[in-house]
């Protein structure tokens, strides 16, 4: 792209066409899952009998009954079949972090006769090719074979892409010998983990056997920018973030974007977003600006999980697909531009058991001590686990946010609120002997005092804060998968729900207080120091956090390392999410992944330096030169202490760029640390150059036309 072509603000003023407001329409019609092959559905299209036993696999998670397979395939083709679908896939979640996807039609031939067909084998089972996808060595190419399962707990959907229609299969993805290959299948194993021990936690209370259900709200934050611009950045087209870039003068200091008005043209991209997520059954319900120029958030209701990472996977894909259809692009990356705030997803969690949410604190001794000891246990369970955890977030483009002034550090604490924490405080020191302090808190005697939601919702700066009925887990990273993280926050809760149970069972029912009030101060003690009420973005914070020998890994690759240590893995296998075999595969496919991104990031770097900014910079000095010699030939001598002074500093700036090209070309042969470093020092050279080079000839569009949308 030649410099001239450089994409203006101006221009995309002038390309929009943005609708003008017209008179109050009609509430819309809500086509609430009308894509969705859901329970309504399956009790219209199916045999009673058979939609029983589909409903007591989807309900109850007793095993599917392969029988009603032919049934179910035969309603859903009828379904699909009237929603205009032609074609029928097995959708799954590989470890590329996206999703796919391999279609085939319904056509099929009997005798002569083309049919539309789809069987209960269809349903069950497919067999992509699997051998492209990373498997971190779990599969050899010559055993390429893996096979998607049908997960009948995620509904069918299906998915429009202007002139037609495709029926989709939520599906868990393994090897041939059955070892996870994708996010889901894990994900599915934790979920069964945590429900047994939560119920048998609960049957120590004496509470009847209910169904366990795990909630996540998922909210997704990401920023946009005009296409025009984005064709331009091979930065932004090939790793989604900006190597290159000088700060605007203006960006979210005067924080007037947060929560600000929506300007039209956004607004009709969400709500377009909104229609889409709600024909896919997907409660999408908050929308807002975020803190950065261009950024904003989309929330959902939150739904079972695993149906909610399912959903957060097609929130990313629709997002994407309806901003290139408004001339826009969704960037997801968690820092597409450097110094304004980056983008996570808010992971909030919690457990329901029966009709009752355990995370909600509830107004009377029985429910206070219920909650208390899953709040206990939750605080133990990250505290001894805190390296898994952080692990689950780890990634190229989180390292630029875990650990700098926006995002929650690295560092892996709870923030409880001050209500909560005073609390906990009462708690450990309620004990029966004499206590120091004159009040405690008797479990099943005393009630918990109201505490009020919105109190505990205001530390943005802690990576785990509850608020008031929910752990809101903020750490993970804009682009990731909901499943890596909620998989291991089961998993450790299942753990630390069974240590509970331990000491719980077979409690005589008149000690059954006094022995939980002893456990729970002897976990608040061991454990409290994972809890942190203070601001969290402090160098203050890191230092007390190492003095309490809290893990602090701010790069993937110290992260990712708590994979496959021996402790951690004879976690995993107890509990059946993962063997040995799946994490060493896992942690391959990570590491893989990081160092691939870095070298790809250093090589777009390297080149659009030396075929992008050199040339231009090349031509400013030259230009100077040139008028210099001009200057004096026609003995002019003002101007030329200015024009000397830029010769110098382009002249100044090709040697920089070209030394510092060399560097990272260099580095780009070693570590991604060394290229990591390269880049930096590229970039700072890069970005004063921006400053300084006449606006009209810097090849690259800049934040300032970037960020703000018109
Ligand atoms: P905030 O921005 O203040 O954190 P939002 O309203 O944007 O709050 O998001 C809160 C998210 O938490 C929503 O997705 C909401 O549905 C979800 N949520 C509320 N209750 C629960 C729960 N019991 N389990 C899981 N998620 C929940
Ligand atoms: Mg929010």
């Amino acid at each position: 792209m030649s410099t001239a072509n450089r994409f203006r603000a101006v221009n995309a003023i002038a390309e929009i066409k943005t609708p003008m407001p017209c008179a109050a329409a009609p509430v819309p019609e809500i086509h609430f899952a009308e894509d969705v092959f859901n329970i309504q559905t399956m009790k219209s299209y199916l045999p009673k009998g058979s939609c029983q036993k589909l409903l007591s696999t989807i309900r109850q998670g007793t095993p599917l009954n392969p029988e009603i397979a032919g049934d179910v395939a035969h309603a859903m083709k009828q379904w699909a079949l009237e929603r205009g679908a032609t074609h029928f896939t097995h959708w799954f979640q590989p470890l590329t972090g996206s999703t796919a996807e391999k279609h085939d039609a319904f056509l099929d031939f009997e005798g002569d006769k083309p049919i539309m067909s789809f069987s209960g084998k269809n349903l069950i089972v497919g067999e992509p090719d699997a051998s492209s996808f990373p498997s971190g060595g779990l599969r050899s190419t010559f055993e390429a074979r893996g096979y998607t399962a049908w997960d009948p707990t995620s509904p069918a959907f299906i998915k429009r892409h202007g002139n037609g229609a495709t029926l989709c299969i939520p599906t868990a993805f393994c090897s041939y010998t059955g070892e996870a290959l994708d996010k889901k299948t894990p994900l599915l194993r934790s979920i069964q983990a945590l429900s047994a021990s939560t119920k048998r936690l609960m049957k120590c209370f004496g509470l009847p056997d209910e169904k366990v259900e795990i909630t996540l709200g998922a909210e997704q934050e990401y920023f946009l920018i005009d296409r025009n611009f984005y064709l331009q950045r091979p930065d932004l087209l090939q790793t989604g973030r900006t190597v290159f870039g000088a700060p605007p003068a203006k960006h979210q200091q005067l924080e007037d974007h947060y929560f600000g008005a929506i300007r039209m043209r956004v607004l009709n991209f969400m709500t377009e977003v909104e229609k889409e997520l709600w024909t896919l059954g997907i409660p999408a319900k908050t929308r807002h600006n975020e803190v950065a120029p261009a950024q904003f958030e989309l929330a959902p209701l939150f739904e079972e999980v695993n149906l909610a990472c399912d959903h957060n996977m097609l929130i990313m894909e629709v997002l994407r697909q309806v901003a290139s259809r408004h001339n826009l692009v969704c960037l997801l990356h968690e820092k597409p531009f450097s110094g304004v705030n980056g983008s996570g997803k808010h992971n909030n969690w919690s457990i329901s058991y029966g009709k009752r949410n355990l995370f909600n604190p509830g107004d009377d001794p029985d429910q206070n001590a219920i909650f208390l000891t899953v709040l206990c246990a939750v605080i133990e369970a990250v505290d001894r686990h805190a390296d898994i955890l952080r692990a689950t977030v780890a990634g190229v483009g989180n390292d630029h946010r875990l650990g700098a002034n926006e995002a929650p550090p690295a560092v892996i604490s709870i923030y409880l609120g001050d209500q909560l924490n005073e609390v906990i405080n009462l708690l450990e020191t309620g004990s029966g002997k004499a206590s120091r302090k004159a009040s405690s808190l008797k479990i099943g005697v005393d009630t918990l005092p109201p505490l009020p939601q919105d109190a505990t919702d205001r530390n943005r700066t802690s990576p785990f804060a509850f608020t008031g009925n929910k752990f809101e887990f903020r750490a993970p990273g804009s682009s990731q998968s909901c499943s890596g993280c909620n998989v291991v926050l089961n998993m450790i809760a299942a753990e630390a729900f069974d240590r509970m149970a331990d000491v719980l069972e077979n409690v005589d029912k008149k000690d059954f207080n006094a022995v939980l009030q002893k456990q729970l101060r002897s976990v608040i003690k061991a454990h409290k120091r994972i809890i942190f009420n203070g601001d969290g973005y402090t160098d203050n914070w890191l230092n007390e956090a190492a003095r309490r020998g809290l893990p602090n890994l701010p790069m993937t690759l110290d992260a990712i390392r708590a994979l496959t240590q021996d402790e951690n893995v004879a976690l995993f296998e107890q509990y059946g999410v993962f063997n040995r075999r799946e994490l060493e595969s896992r942690y391959e496919v990570s590491l893989e992944d990081y160092q691939r991104r870095i070298h790809i990031e250093g090589e777009v770097a390297l080149e659009i330096a030396t075929s992008m900014i050199l040339p231009v910079i090349r031509n400013e000095y030259e230009k100077c030169v040139r008028t210099l010699a001009e200057a004096k030939q026609a003995e002019v001598k003002t101007g030329s202490g200015s024009i000397r002074r830029d010769a110098e500093k382009f002249g100044k700036g090709c040697d920089d760029i070209t030394g510092k090209a060399d560097l990272l070309r260099k580095a780009l042969q070693g570590t991604p640390d060394e290229i990591i470093h390269a880049m930096h020092a590229l970039r700072n050279v890069v970005d004063a150059l921006e400053k300084i080079t006449p606006d009209d000839v810097w090849p690259l569009p800049k934040y300032r036309e970037m960020l703000f949308i018109y």
